[in-house]
């Protein structure tokens, strides 16, 4: 029971919350409009997870935006980037919650 809305081709924001330290990150899934990605990284230096976009027409304009690899924390600016794995919080190590009764659409 939800009022849960799926729009084919575009991607949903979920938040994940850590029970432990209270720390909310952001994520999104599915591909965005232009064929882009966003893959979740955390960044070792300032300890959040960073929503990278991967792919899609940005990176026939930009090359580095075709991976995730040398790219930089939009935080901190440092080199530092580990994927995320979904579920562990970088602030303390705890098992972040996903948070999908909230839904926002983006383009
Ligand atoms: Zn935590
Ligand atoms: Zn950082």
């Amino acid at each position: 029971m939800g009022r849960k809305l799926y729009i084919c081709g575009m991607a949903q924001k979920v938040w994940y919350q850590c029970p432990g330290c209270g720390y909310k990150c952001e994520a999104y899934e599915g591909k965005g409009f232009f064929g882009q990605r966003i893959s979740q990284v955390v960044c070792m230096d300032c300890r959040t997870v960073q929503n990278l976009t991967v792919g899609g027409v940005i990176a026939d304009v930009v090359p580095s935006f075709q991976t995730e690899y040398g790219r930089l924390c939009p935080q901190c600016m440092s080199q530092d980037l580990r994927l995320w794995d979904g579920h562990t919080c970088p602030k303390c190590s705890g098992n972040m919650v996903k948070n999908d009764d909230y839904h926002e659409f983006w383009t």
